[in-house]
């Protein structure tokens, strides 16, 4: 059996990725900064990026390579907004911190998009809508009011039935939806990478091979023990989403970190290329144990859903993904699988991302529920407002609670994977 971890290395990101690696930085010295980043995904190096703008001195330390985590090996579907509606965003935290805070999130991938402008980031782009594509009654009338909120805030939505599905993805398997046509596709391993670079630009060190191990006050800084050395930094920024390891005490027990897995076909004949998903519009269903889909620049189907528990990959999840994607797409049983991958996904009991503030200017942003290609990007920047400029943040600083029953995680993500089963057998949204 293989290990989810080591699959960063058969995604198809890492086969066809064209920003190259960056050169990182020698850890020389143990030495003083204003700000240390842990995690080389789209949290730490959006935080870097945005800390180096402006003129802090910036160290990144990445236990392995930059993008190694999720944002290396994720679904590249770039999509606005969290799980709450605008709506229920309002009545969570107040009329007002409510609309502040589905604004914000509302334009989370306008902030992409304009960093890959900005940088000339080589990850191909294309912003053509994230469709949400409903498998059962309830669930469409559940998203499409979804729709309509965001369409009543004026954002770029329209309402799908069964045939404007169809007529955008060329599947027949869902009963319509709505399309949100501020999101779009990357690849994301090209755009982790694109970040990087624009960071070392603007003059952040960025440090591959470098574990961070301890965090400990040190006077009015942080002192941050590596592999490599120790930085001693004003303000620390942590980003480890799903990889989570030992260096936060009750961090990863905060979390259920679930496989989700992917599937690539060989390019498709231009005849496919035309009916499957053709448009470039990304999709994902509103099942709880949802399937995700989109064409890769490439003329690839892209195909994701539901991984094993734990770290070993089963491979008969894989096998279910594929027979997935022969019943949503019949016309790809003549297309051969060419790359199967899978990673960790960070989710937190209330569907949120989360931020704590561990001690001053100590900031962790975590929990993206499989959203956090915007939500990442965005929060890097959130937290270097609050790190510099103790600015209020759309979103409130949560106290870090361990789940009480993490140690039984398995038997529960067991449990509740077959509640949501049930659920989506009985058509509710997700
Ligand atoms: C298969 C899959 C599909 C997904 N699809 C989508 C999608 O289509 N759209 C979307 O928006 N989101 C998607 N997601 C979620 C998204 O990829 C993540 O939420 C996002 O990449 C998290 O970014 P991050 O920077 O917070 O964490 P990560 O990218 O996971 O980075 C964390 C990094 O921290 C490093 N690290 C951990 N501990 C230490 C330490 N002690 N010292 C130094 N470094 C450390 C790790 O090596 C890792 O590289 C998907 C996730 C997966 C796994």
């Amino acid at each position: 059996m293989t290990s989810s971890a080591e699959s960063y290395r058969t995604s198809l990101w890492s086969a066809s990725a064209r920003e190259p690696g960056i050169a990182p930085d020698a850890f020389t010295s143990s030495r003083s900064v204003d700000l240390a980043v842990v995690g080389g995904g789209f949290t730490g190096l959006s935080a870097a990026l945005a800390a180096a703008e402006r003129g802090a001195s910036v160290a990144l330390v990445e236990t392995r390579t930059i993008g190694w985590g999720a944002s290396g090996r994720n679904g590249g579907q770039v999509i606005p907004g969290l799980k709450l509606d605008p709506s229920e965003m309002r009545a969570t935290y107040g009329e007002e911190a409510g609309s502040r805070l589905a604004e914000a999130v509302g334009s989370a991938a306008d902030l992409v998009f304009d960093l890959i402008a900005t940088h000339g980031i080589d990850c191909s782009p294309r912003r053509a809508g994230w469709i949400q594509a409903a498998h059962a009654t309830t669930a469409l009338h559940r998203v499409q009011r979804r729709g309509r909120e965001w369409q009543a805030l004026g954002a770029p939505v329209e309402m799908l039935d069964r045939d404007g599905v169809r007529r955008l993805t060329g599947t027949d398997a869902y009963l319509g939806g709505w399309i949100d046509r501020r999101a779009g596709t990357l690849q994301p391993l090209d755009y982790a990478r694109g970040l990087a670079r624009a960071a070392k630009a603007a003059g952040a060190a960025i440090h591959e091979q470098t574990r961070a191990t301890r965090i400990v006050r040190d006077g009015d800084a942080w002192r941050v023990d590596t592999t490599n050395g120790t930085l001693t930094a004003k303000a620390v920024i942590i980003g480890q989403d799903g990889y989570a390891d030992g260096l936060i005490p009750g961090l990863a027990r905060s979390l259920i970190c679930v496989q989700s897995a992917q599937v690539a076909t060989e390019p498709m004949p231009k005849a496919l290329r035309e009916r499957l998903v053709p448009s470039g519009v990304c999709t994902s269903e509103t099942r709880r144990l949802a399937f995700y889909f989109r064409q890769t620049a490439d003329g690839r189907l892209l195909f994701g859903g539901r991984g094993a528990v734990g770290d070993a990959e089963n491979p008969a999840f894989f096998g279910a993904l594929v027979n997935a994607m022969h019943r949503t797409f019949p016309d790809a049983r003549s297309l051969a699988v060419t790359h199967r991958w899978s990673g960790q996904v960070a989710m937190t009991l209330d569907g949120l991302p989360h931020i704590h503030e561990l001690g001053p200017g100590l900031l962790v942003g975590i929990g993206y529920n499989g959203r956090g290609i915007a939500m990442g990007t965005l929060m890097g920047r959130w937290l270097v407002g609050k790190a510099f400029d103790d600015a209020t943040l759309p979103l409130p600083i949560t106290t870090l609670k361990p789940i009480v029953w993490h140690k039984l995680r398995t038997p529960a993500v067991h449990l509740g994977i077959t509640w949501a089963w049930i659920r989506d057998r009985m058509g509710f949204a997700g």
